[in-house]
Order: C-alpha cells, then sequence, then structure tokens
C-alpha cells in the first residue's frame, strides 16, 4: 500500500485551529484588543457592525509593525512575545501562541494597515481565506488598524451557528468590559453600527468601573486592599444591599487578565456570608496580581481559567480581606423582609381560638359561564384579552351549577357522618347567615395563606397557586401583546427618567420594537439616560424600575442559552415580576377574575418556568385521607 498521510496544507491547518480559537464575534474582540495592549496603545477604538458578522475592527496608537513583522503576524505559530518555552513561565504579555491572526485571516476577510513610530510611510494588507489579496504602501498613523469583515464566509455552518445580534452583541460587550476593567490605564471606546456604546477616557480603577457600569455604580462600591507575600488584592466589592438576586458582576483579575475561577468566587462569596438577602449573589471587581511564575494561563486555549500555585492561601487571604473591608465599612446584615411572610406557618394559629373559616362554596359558580363582573381588580392583570377558551376546563366544574348550594352541603356532610348531625346544625346555620351576608360578592373561592387560591371543582376541590398562575396569565398576554401590538400604553404625564450604563441601554435599544408592544413609550434622549414616558396599562409608575432592572438581569442571564427568543425572554421576565407574590392578599373578585384568566389560557396547568399552577384534590382522596 503507498503511503497515505500528508501534511496538511496551511490554509486547512489554519482554519482547524481557527475553531478554537475564533468561535464567535466577541472571539476577534478579545484578540484584537489583547494584541493592541500588548503593543503598548494608550488608546483602543473598537469598531463593530451587525454585531461583528460585518465588521470588527481594532485601532490602536501602540508600536506598529513593520512591513515585515505585518506579513510574517499572519503566520502560525508567529509572534514577537516569546523566544523560548522558558518564556511561558513568565508572562507579561496576553498572547503568546502567535495563533490568533493566523486564525482569524484563515475565516475573514482581513485588512491591516500598520505603521511602526519612525517610518514613514506605513503597510497595508489583504488577506481572505488565509490567501494574501495585496500588499502595500500606504499612508496612516503610527499604530495598528486590523479590520475583520464577513466572519466565517468560507464556513457557512459556523456563520449559521451564530446567535442573534443582541446575543453576539452582549459577548462582544462582555469581552470589551473585561478587558477595558482590567486597563483603567488605556482609553477605550466602543462603537455599534455608528452608535458610541463606551467612551472610557484614562482613569482609575474605580472611575474605569463607573464609567463601564453607570454613574449610579459609584455609590455602591467598598474597596478592598490587602498587600501580602503571595498576592496583592485591590479592587472593589459591591455592598450587600446592592447585590442582584441573579448573576451579578463578577470579576476577577490577575495580572490585568480577566479569569474565572469558582473556588476564589467561593472564598468571596463565603465572607460576604449572612450578608445577603436570599438567594443574592456577591458582586465584585478584584485585582489580583502574582508572580507570573506562579500561575499557569496556559490550560485553556481562550486563557479564562487560570491555575495558582498557592490557591488554598489566596483563597484564604480573599476572604479574609473582603471580609475586613465588609467590617471597615459597617455594613451591616440585610434583613430579608420577604422572607418572614412565608414563616406564616400555622403554628402561629395554635393559641388561637379555632374559627370556622370562612368557605363560602357556591354551587352555583361556573367560571366559564358567567359574565366578567368587574373589569378592574387589585392584582395587576391587563384588561383586556378574554379568550374563553376553556379546552375541557368547563368539565371540572360541570355539575356544580346545577346543584343547590346549601343542600347539597349539608347532604354531603349528613350523609357521611350522620350521628354528628347536631354539631353541624349549629355550624351550618352559623354558615349560612355568613353565607347569605356574603351572597352579593357571591363567593366562589377561597384565599389560604395568602398563597393559594381554593376553588370547588365538580370532583372535589382545587388549590391554585397564585403567583404561578398569575405568572402563566401575564405570560401569555404579553406574547400576545409582543406580537399581535395591541395592547394599551398609558402615558405619563412626568416621564421617567432612568439611569443605565451604556451596555444597559444597548440591552433596551435591542429591546425596545418589543417594550413599545407591550405597551412602553421608551427614547434615549441622552447619554446614560432611559425616557421612559408611556407604560403598559397593567403596571404602576412606582414599579416600572423594578420590571426593567428585572428585565436586564434575565437578559444578561439568557445570552449563553441556545434557545433564546427575545419575545420569550421578556414575557417570561415582565410575567414574572409583574404577577402578584405569595402573601398578597386578594380580594374575592381578583380570585375570581385570576381563576378565569388561568383557564382561558392555552396552556394553563404549567407556569412560564414550568412548575404545577394548580393541583386537586378529589373527594375519594379526600374521603381517604378521612378514613386512613
Ligand atoms: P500573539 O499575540 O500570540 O503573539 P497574534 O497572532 O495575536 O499572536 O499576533 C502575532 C504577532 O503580530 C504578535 O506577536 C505581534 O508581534 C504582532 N501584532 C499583532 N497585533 C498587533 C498590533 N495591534 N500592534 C502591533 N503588533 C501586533
Ligand atoms: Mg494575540
Amino acid at each position: 500500500m503507498s503511503d497515505i498521510i500528508k501534511l496538511l496544507p496551511d490554509h486547512v491547518a489554519n482554519q482547524i485551529a481557527a475553531g478554537e480559537v475564533v468561535q464567535r464575534p466577541a472571539s476577534v474582540v478579545k484578540e484584537l484588543l489583547e494584541n493592541s495592549i500588548d503593543a503598548g496603545a494608550s488608546q483602543i477604538k473598537l469598531l463593530v457592525k451587525d454585531a461583528g458578522r460585518t465588521l470588527v475592527q481594532v485601532i490602536d496608537n501602540g508600536k506598529g509593525m513593520s512591513t515585515t513583522d505585518a506579513r510574517l503576524s499572519f503566520e502560525r505559530h508567529a509572534t514577537s512575545k516569546i523566544n523560548s518555552a522558558d518564556d511561558l513561565f513568565a508572562l507579561n504579555t496576553k498572547g503568546f501562541r502567535g495563533e490568533a491572526l493566523a486564525s482569524i485571516a484563515a475565516v475573514a476577510h482581513v485588512e491591516l494597515k500598520t505603521k511602526t513610530e519612525g517610518e514613514e510611510v506605513g503597510t497595508q494588507i489583504e488577506i481572505e481565506g488565509s490567501v494574501i489579496k495585496s500588499q502595500e504602501v500606504c499612508a496612516t498613523l503610527q499604530g495598528t488598524s486590523i479590520a475583520v469583515k464577513n466572519l466565517f464566509f468560507n464556513i457557512p455552518a459556523r456563520r449559521n451557528f451564530l446567535k442573534s445580534d443582541s446575543v453576539e452583541l452582549r459577548h462582544i460587550i462582555d469581552e470589551f468590559q473585561r478587558v477595558a476593567l482590567a486597563h483603567e490605564s488605556i482609553a477605550f471606546m466602543l462603537y455599534h453600527n455608528d452608535s458610541e456604546l463606551f467612551n472610557l477616557p484614562i482613569a482609575n480603577k474605580r472611575q474605569r468601573i463607573v464609567g463601564v457600569f453607570g454613574p449610579k455604580t459609584n455609590e455602591k462600591l467598598v474597596p478592598v486592599t490587602e498587600e501580602t507575600e503571595i498576592v496583592d488584592i485591590d479592587g472593589f466589592i459591591v455592598k450587600p444591599e446592592f447585590s442582584k438576586k441573579t448573576k451579578g458582576e463578577q470579576f476577577f483579575f490577575v495580572n490585568d487578565r480577566f479569569i474565572k475561577h469558582p473556588y476564589l468566587n467561593h472564598s468571596v462569596s463565603a465572607a460576604f456570608d449572612g450578608l445577603l438577602p436570599d438567594r443574592a449573589r456577591a458582586s465584585y471587581f478584584i485585582y489580583l496580581k502574582v508572580d507570573p511564575k506562579s500561575i499557569d494561563i496556559n490550560i485553556h486555549p481562550t486563557k479564562t481559567e487560570v491555575k495558582f500555585e498557592d490557591e488554598h492561601a489566596i483563597y484564604t487571604l480573599l476572604r479574609a480581606a473582603v471580609k475586613h473591608s465588609l467590617g471597615q465599612f459597617n455594613i451591616a446584615p440585610v434583613l430579608d423582609f420577604n422572607r418572614e411572610s412565608n414563616m406564616d406557618t400555622p403554628y402561629s394559629y395554635k393559641n388561637k381560638e379555632a374559627q370556622v373559616p370562612k368557605v363560602d362554596v357556591d354551587r352555583s359558580f361556573n367560571p366559564f359561564e358567567q359574565e366578567q363582573k368587574v373589569k378592574t381588580s387589585s392584582y395587576s392583570g391587563t384588561p383586556h384579552y378574554e379568550k374563553k377558551n376553556a379546552a375541557g376546563w368547563e368539565n371540572l366544574y360541570d355539575g356544580l351549577d346545577k346543584r343547590n348550594s346549601s343542600n347539597s352541603f349539608s347532604h354531603l356532610q349528613i350523609e357521611n357522618e350522620p350521628e354528628t348531625e347536631s354539631l353541624f346544625v349549629e355550624h351550618e346555620s352559623k354558615g349560612f347567615k355568613d353565607l347569605k351576608e356574603t351572597d352579593s360578592d357571591s363567593a366562589n373561592t377561597y384565599q389560604l395563606h395568602n398563597k393559594y387560591i381554593v376553588s370547588a371543582i365538580k370532583s372535589g376541590m382545587m388549590l391554585i397557586d397564585q403567583q404561578r398562575a398569575h405568572q402563566r396569565v401575564l405570560y401569555e398576554e404579553f406574547l400576545r401583546n409582543i406580537t399581535v401590538k395591541e395592547s394599551v400604553s398609558q402615558q405619563l404625564l412626568f416621564p421617567l427618567r432612568l439611569n443605565y450604563s451604556p451596555a444597559e441601554l444597548a440591552i433596551f435599544k435591542d429591546l425596545k420594537e418589543s417594550l413599545e408592544n407591550t405597551g412602553f413609550a421608551l427614547s434615549m434622549p441622552e447619554d446614560g439616560v432611559l425616557e421612559v414616558s408611556g407604560i403598559p396599562a397593567s403596571i404602576q409608575e412606582s414599579e416600572v424600575s423594578i420590571v426593567l432592572e428585572q428585565l436586564l438581569s434575565d437578559v444578561e442571564q439568557e445570552v449563553p442559552d441556545t434557545g433564546f427568543s427575545q419575545t420569550d425572554v421578556l414575557a417570561k421576565s415582565m410575567a414574572k415580576s409583574m404577577a402578584v407574590k405569595t402573601g398578597e392578599k386578594l380580594d374575592e373578585l381578583s380570585r375570581e377574575h385570576l381563576v378565569n384568566k388561568l383557564f382561558a389560557c392555552t396552556e394553563p396547568t404549567m407556569s412560564p418556568f414550568l412548575k404545577k399552577t394548580f393541583i386537586t384534590l378529589t373527594v375519594d382522596e379526600l374521603d381517604r385521607k378521612f378514613n386512613a
């Protein structure tokens, strides 16, 4: 047999290597920004078009490249940053593999312009899919500009694999922020489709964090510093009361490189122990400096994971440093008031006299035949969109309406336990008096512990989780509003002006159309400001910032998910923040309204977060319990 092994041509090898280095536009952003930093730039400008699909360009004022270097920079394993394997153990640069430019040039159209300090003219090179198309002299400023166009033009599968623009842009912003946060002594700018998202002048660390996350961040930061033999710790933690229930902002930098480190994250969280509200997570910006020899950053191709020689010692030192600043700045535990309402256990009734609950069961109630009596209610459901799609659910109530209420109630009890007749008669008469008094309200439902709605059904009883049920109702309404655009907006007399960071505003910009379909009227009159001049009919003005804050954190969290659908995330998020909560008292009409709406939903059995909205208990099951 003849020899079959052959060396892969360079452009194929480069394309394969590119698979590892260039996963999405954000990977290009990271590599180019890091090269500019390594080139000693003090000013770096990032231009992005169509979330990086069309263009990612980085322009720096660094040291530039000679003509020969410019040409060589696209070769694989071409690097000016290490000379020998030993250098790997004392890295002071971001790059060292010499792979990035070769990989990027293998899967895109790249245009390089560069000039070093002493030279009169610069070099311009165009390269497409590893093939050099042109090389010329050009007039340009000192520094380097690399424009990466039509990413994955020759790998349609990868191009199709890219997520929506909002997701890809989010990844780009994430990379940009990480780099910008690590290098406050470099000025950064980010433009997307010609609009400026960030303009960060040279600053100190605090100013840089505030520049990235918006002016309201300043008051939230508490400094952390500690200098030791093995590590220097510097940075800020976010005061516990500003912590977020979800992901939060968690940044570790080691020797000016962003890293992810679950173990060290645990150390900071441990220092916060007892200070955070339920389920909230600590936010922080922590900068560690260690001897480059004591870390291994080579263990991961995208280099966000780092191995420390002295992990345990750093863990302990970090926790102590964070604890120390929490103590020094007098940060007291935050009481979680929400938790207390949940402590409403049956034991609190221990010493109270037993009362006959006002279970005013109206047998004539059939939610699907009844007219909607009142359109407004104390819970914030949108009053439009009444769909009488009971999809078989009315069967649950069948028969109930045909019975005479008083007779069936007494009949049931007396039939099962005739010997206690006298006892029940007494109670009954009291019960019937109550029934009469409340008859005009026609009470069909009962609220249990401000959490469940109890309702009689044909086969027995139903317990509905009020919060989940309302989430389902709102979710379907929002989904519909976003697509059908039929919602009603209430205009605000005085528009709300809310401050957000550029990245947050970028998210709102992206969601603007969908949000407006739900009833919001939004504008961005100036940097850092979101102006809200109209809101959905179903929400209160005071709830707006909570709803929007929740939305931001949900959208941020959603990014890594494959099934990201903007509409769905928006509808879920708004349903979550606007639904009645456990612990809220609902009046009779609100309860009925909610039950009606739930069973008019397309999918009444589950909340949008796939939790059961109700359970049923049949009379048989109840009987069995009584006879067990
Ligand atoms: P690495 O950064 O690992 O060395 P790259 O492929 O990213 O590999 O870059 C190859 C080389 O090209 C670098 O080592 C550097 O000499 C040069 N280079 C890349 N970008 C720039 C830039 N913006 N300014 C100056 N030189 C650059
Ligand atoms: Mg590099």
